[in-house]
Parts: structure tokens; C-alpha cells; sequence
């Protein structure tokens, strides 16, 4: 499902991402962890084109895009259109209701009609336990709510692949769970998802690879057990070892 190859970033003199490659196969949930600061973000961007590598390639589906050469903007949308983003601190539109929030991708992007989208906002809606939610605006919800709105908004657009950045690390602790629930029954049903987080035990119970970046570099992937108990690599150690 995507195929990142030779993927190089920097931020001016930081060479952010350094060589990195990753496969994903469709239907399968692939958490990157690291140390603050070791390109995950940066990575999970690269994705979708938020930010753009000055080299490498990454294909994702069946459409490809090679950074080394010029990219239409055509092709970038059509890029996009394959990857739905959640983020740490939701960007819901604070004047828009949950339901305009989810409608309003479909409608403006994808051009699909009011009607239509508001029939599957409210489905979508109701999927992440807002059912009863629908007409609240952004104010008016928890944190977690406000999340799972986010989340709502990211499967509205037909996305086959959803990439999270650190979706719970700016929720009160108990409001961290819901979120993840609902990242558990869309791992469940088959979504193929990436997902920058510092939930362990979410890594653990969902993941089908875990991948560990330090510095810019992807020291090493594997299942969670291999990550979590038999690693060899000593910045792995390391840092398991800070978060425990
Ligand atoms: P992580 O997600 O692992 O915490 P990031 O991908 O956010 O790491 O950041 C990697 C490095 O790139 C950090 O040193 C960060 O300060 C730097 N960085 C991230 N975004 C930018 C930016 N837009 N401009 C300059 N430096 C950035």
C-alpha cells in the first residue's frame, strides 16, 4: 500500500530524515516511535506532501511521486486524496459544527453533494460514539470528542490510508482511551494505518510493525515483540528504558 524509498529532509543545515525507507501493506497498522525529535513527525508529513523530501520517491496505492523530479499539482492532489492526516490538536474548524467539520472535506474537495455528505458524516459520526453529538460545536466537546471529530474527518474523505500524529499526547490522561478505542476498531475492520505515537501499550496491542527512529534514522522495525523484548539495539534499549 506505500512504498517509501531514499527519503531525505532537512530543515535548512538538520538533515531531518536520513535514507529512510518503509513498506506498509494494506490492512496493516505500522506505529513509529523515538526519541522527541528523531524525524517522526517529519516523516508521517512526508506521507502526504506536507512537507516535501528533496529526495526519494513514495508510492502509495497505485500513484507514485518521485522528489527528485518536478511534481505537477495535479498529481499532488491526486497524491493527497489517498491519505487521510489526524493531528495532535484536532485543527477543527472552531465555527463549524462536528457534523459541517467532517462534511466539509467531501464538499469542497471531492465536490460530493450536501445531502450525500451529511448522511455519511452522521454515519461516520455515530461509527466514533458522536451519534448524539452531531449538531455540538468544537466548544462545546471534550478534548477526546474533539479528537474523534478528527478522526471522523479523516475517514470522511475515503481515504485508504489514515496517518496520525501523536493523536492522544495532547488529551487529559483520561480521555486518552476513547481515542484510542476508536483507533482499535478501525485497526479492527482492516484500515491501513500509520500512526506517530508514545502509547506503548497501544504499539503493543495494535501494531502489526513497530518502528523505531532515532536521529533522523530508522534503526530497526519488527513485530512489537521484537521491538519490545528482543531488541539489540542499544539506542532501542535506551530508550525503552526512559519511557518505562
Ligand atoms: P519528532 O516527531 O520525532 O519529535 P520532528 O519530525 O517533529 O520529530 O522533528 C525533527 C527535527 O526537525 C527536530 O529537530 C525539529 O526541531 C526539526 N523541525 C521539525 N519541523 C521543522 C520546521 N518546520 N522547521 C525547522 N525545523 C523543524
Amino acid at each position: 500500500m506505500i512504498k517509501a524509498r531514499n527519503i531525505n529532509k532537512h530543515f535548512g543545515s538538520l538533515h531531518v530524515l536520513k535514507d529512510i525507507d518503509l513498506d506498509v501493506q494494506k490492512g496493516e497498522v505500522v506505529v513509529v516511535i523515538g526519541p522527541s525529535g528523531s524525524g517522526k513527525t517529519t516523516f508521517l508529513r512526508t506521507l502526504n506532501v506536507l512537507e516535501k523530501p528533496e529526495e526519494g520517491k513514495i508510492k502509495i496505492g497505485d500513484q507514485q511521486l518521485d522528489f527528485t523530479q518536478p511534481i505537477s499539482k495535479k498529481s499532488l492532489i491526486q497524491f493527497r486524496k489517498q491519505t487521510g492526516m489526524v493531528f495532535q490538536n484536532h485543527n477543527l474548524f472552531p465555527h463549524f459544527t462536528a457534523m459541517e467539520n467532517v462534511m466539509e472535506g467531501p464538499v469542497t474537495v471531492q465536490k460530493v453533494r450536501k445531502e450525500a455528505a451529511r448522511e455519511r458524516a452522521a454515519e461516520i459520526l455515530t461509527k466514533v460514539g458522536l451519534g448524539n453529538k452531531l449538531e455540538a460545536y468544537p466548544h462545546q466537546l471534550s478534548g477526546g470528542q474533539q479528537q474523534r471529530v478528527g478522526i471522523a474527518r479523516a475517514l470522511a474523505t475515503g481515504a485508504e490510508v489514515i496517518l496520525f500524529d501523536e493523536p492522544t499526547s495532547a488529551l487529559d490522561p483520561e480521555l486518552v482511551g476513547d481515542v484510542l478505542d476508536v483507533m482499535k476498531e478501525l485497526a479492527r475492520e482492516g484500515m491501513t494505518m500509520v500512526v506517530v505515537t508514545h502509547e506503548m501499550s497501544f504499539a503493543e496491542e495494535v501494531a502489526d510493525k513497530v518502528v523505531f527512529m532515532d536521529h533522523g534514522n530508522i534503526i530497526e522495525e519488527g513485530t512489537p515483540h521484537q521491538v519490545f523484548n528482543q531488541t539489540k539495539e542499544v539506542r532501542t534499549k535506551q530508550f525503552l528504558n526512559r519511557i518505562q
